[in-house]
């Protein structure tokens, strides 16, 4: 740290996102990506937005959030596009939260959350998951705070049904509400609806995971005119520029070619029952996932040595050191192929401890 760091971040643990290793090649099932590259048109888009890059980007970006709207058939003042949802995250967090407003979710969740509350000195509270490792609905009913809730959840995977999610933005009327759905296309109920009815309520999505493009940086928020406009307040306060123009082109061209996105979320659906079926029969515990990964973990093998153990041949999971999920390994889904040579890997590791 230099001598000129504040002091206000002098305590701040920065989040540690996913190894993205350029050693060698690896079978990535560690950052939650797709498998499928994106579709021809996107990939022309970028190309022929790139023409034009002495040129700033739309600060409304109107026409990629014309197209939302449709998609998402919401009106275009309530829906705010960011670079990448952890941009609207913050922005969110930074608008809505503050010493008179903390905000609570889950203990084990999206790691960002408390860090963008610790980087902005929110007061925060973090809510254990039951055993099953399920959030209590209970636990956020008229808890008059600010609430962030994964759904489905991350590292767990594990969904919350739509009438939970509308219990508790329900009975917090005087609070906002956000709702990450950045799982959602891989079987989740999305709560986009229940922003018509409930103005404290945000929902966040993300092109990063379904819609194959997490290194163009694209997320986006639907909720009531109003909270939209708070986050536009925020947004050209920071970086009105914030979606750049290939960024732009690339989630418009994506949302004109939906249905390939959403077959290829199918077969990771498909994959994924493959995996947690193969992994069960040797002897593993996986939750029920509603996302594009797994949490497993084994009774003979720790979290930190199959995660090393894996490493070794090639293939990259997740592996989070918090006490409660030391022994899990979160993995994505990847093709099937990619899952087989996993599932293969594992057989020579558990054949090797034995
Ligand atoms: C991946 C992820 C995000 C962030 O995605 P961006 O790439 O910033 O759009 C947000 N929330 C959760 C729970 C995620 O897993």
């Amino acid at each position: 740290m230099s001598r000129f760091f504040s002091n206000k971040f002098a305590s701040l643990v920065p989040y540690t996102p996913g190894e993205q290793p350029r050693d060698k090649k690896y079978i990535k099932l560690n950052t939650n990506e797709s498998p499928f590259p994106p579709s021809p048109a996107v990939i022309r888009a970028v190309c022929e937005e790139a023409t034009s890059l002495q040129l700033y980007s739309d600060p409304e970006a109107s026409v990629l959030i014309s197209k939302l709207a449709e998609i998402y058939d919401a009106e275009p003042e309530r829906i705010i596009a960011t670079n990448g949802s952890d941009e609207v995250l913050d922005f969110a967090f930074n608008a809505f939260c503050d010493n008179e407003h903390p905000i609570v979710f889950p203990d084990l969740t999206y790691g960002f959350y408390s860090v963008f509350a610790d980087k902005l000195g929110i007061p925060y509270e973090e809510i254990p998951l039951k055993d099953d490792f399920t959030v209590d609905v209970n636990d956020y009913i008229g808890i008059n705070k600010n609430i962030v809730i994964a759904n489905p959840n991350a590292p767990t995977g594990i969904a919350l049904p739509l009438s939970d999610i509308e219990k508790i933005v329900a009975s917090n009327p005087d609070n906002v509400v956000i709702i990450d759905e950045a799982y959602v296309d891989f079987g989740g109920e999305s709560a986009i609806k229940l922003t018509e009815k409930y103005g404290n309520l945000l929902v966040v999505q993300t092109f990063s995971k379904s819609r194959s493009l997490a290194g163009a940086r694209l997320g986006f928020a639907i909720g009531s005119k109003e909270l939209i406009t708070d986050l536009h307040t925020l947004r050209y306060s920071t970086n009105p520029y914030n979606v750049n123009r290939m960024t732009c082109a690339a989630g418009y061209a994506a949302l004109t070619e939906n249905g390939y996105y959403m077959q290829n979320a199918q077969t990771i659906i498909r994959t994924r029952g493959y995996t947690k079926s193969e992994l069960e029969k040797r002897g593993f515990e996986v939750l029920d996932s509603k996302a594009n990964f797994l949490f497993a973990r084994h009774p003979d093998i720790g979290g930190g040595e199959l995660y090393l153990a894996l490493k070794e041949r090639g293939i990259l999971v997740r592996h989070f050191k918090k006490e409660r999920i030391k022994d899990f390994c979160r993995i994505t889904v990847g093709t099937a192929m990619e899952m087989k040579a996993l599932i293969d890997s594992i057989d020579e590791i558990m054949g090797e401890k034995k």
